[in-house]
């Protein structure tokens, strides 16, 4: 029976079963080694390097110190072209590095980063391009690294939300100089916390393996001014036990969007979002947008009108980064019209593996009566 006051949240952890993780986490009460790049963590990174399909692959902390790490690692400076719609961390990452992001906007279609205004933002400063493929929505890579190519610029991907997604039959995590993972427990998949770094330059490697170790070489040798940023054995076998099930999840995450698509697709008030037929997606995120010259009501009765059912959509990304508090007397919101009309217009519905299907026409039939 369907519980009517059950609270529905946008995303829920994957967990394996519990006995599974005993399982994996039992060598450790025997060696003790329980961080430092164990066992786990090394036979993660392996199986990780297998299923994103690339060579090259660092796991950190988390993805915000993917970000952060991999921009120190490159020793980028000057500026830094990003999107203002996103999660805090991506610009943070890049002011945290004491390097000025310059806002490029996004497209209507994706949101992705608008490549046809991204040329006119490169200065003699620029050092690096940093996309977000944006609810896993793959971005214009091969706009993107033809522009970078031209004018000799690093590309670093923000893939916090594309783990696992191929485009055009490519492995996601082969784009560009550096992609960008968030095995997050929000995320389609996760180590509780944790995250990872595909690069095509092996010398990255070796400075992201320093730098997330406090730049230590050796027990009497200290290289580099590193930070801690070590993904430890818990989390690497919690990574183990949830990639044995990854596609099971991305399976039942289908047919949440597609149960959403049957119910939502000819909504003239509302638009969902639409792959591309060149991905293969994940189905990490469900974000539709509410028309107002089409609606009764805007995206925030909307939100309302849920959170009174229950349910517990998610503003993203309201507001744009750009316009947080840390930011606003910093940073301009003008030069990116359509990333703050998008912002006040989208909501992300929930979406996760076990999500029932009956819970998701109920989602649908309070957003169909209130639209
Ligand atoms: C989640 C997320 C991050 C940060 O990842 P954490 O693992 O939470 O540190 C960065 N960028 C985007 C777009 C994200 O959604």
């Amino acid at each position: 029976m369907m519980d009517l006051n059950k609270k529905i949240f946008v995303t829920r952890a994957s967990m394996p079963d519990i006995n599974e993780y005993i399982e994996e986490i039992r060598s450790l009460w025997d060696s003790h080694f329980i961080t430092n790049m164990g066992e786990k963590h090394d036979l993660f990174k392996h199986q990780l390097k297998e299923y994103l399909g690339v060579k090259n692959l660092e796991l950190v902390v988390n993805g915000h110190m993917s970000l952060e790490l991999t921009i120190q690692a490159m020793e980028l400076e000057g500026e830094i072209i990003t999107s203002p719609f996103t999660f805090a961390s991506t610009t943070h990452a890049i002011v945290r590095n004491n390097i000025r992001p310059v806002f490029c906007d996004i497209n209507s279609k994706d949101y992705t980063i608008d490549v046809e205004k991204l040329e006119k933002l490169i200065t003699s400063k620029t050092s690096a391009i940093l996309p977000v493929h944006v609810y896993g929505n793959v971005c214009d890579v091969e706009g993107i690294e033809e522009i970078a190519y031209k004018y000799g610029l690093k590309v670093i991907y923000d893939a916090a939300h594309a783990f696992g997604e191929t485009y055009k039959g490519k492995k996601i995590a082969s784009f560009g100089d550096a992609s960008c993972f968030s095995f997050h427990a929000t995320k389609v998949f996760n180590t509780i916390e944790g995250g990872g770094v595909s690069f095509k330059e092996n010398k990255i490697g070796k400075k992201l393996y320093e730098l997330k170790n406090f730049g230590i070489k050796g027990t009497e040798e200290v290289i580099g001014v590193g930070a801690n940023a070590k993904l430890n054995e818990f989390c690497a076998a919690m990574g183990i036990c949830n990639l044995r099930h990854i596609d099971e999840e991305i399976k039942k995450r289908k047919s949440v969007y597609e149960r959403y698509i049957d119910n939502l697709g000819m909504i003239k008030e509302i638009s969902v979002n639409v792959y591309s037929v060149n991905q293969k997606p994940n189905y990490a995120y469900f974000p539709i947008t509410v028309f107002e010259n089409k609606s009764k009501v805007d995206r925030d009765v909307l939100y309302d009108q849920l959170l009174e059912n229950g349910i517990f959509a998610r503003k993203y990304f309201y507001p744009i980064t750009t316009e947080f508090d840390c930011y606003k007397d910093v940073f301009t919101s003008k030069d990116t019209p359509e990333a703050c009309k998008v912002s006040k217009r989208i909501l992300c519905l929930p979406i996760y593996a076990d999500l029932e299907l009956e819970e998701v026409d109920r989602i649908c039939d309070i957003i169909k009566r209130t639209v």
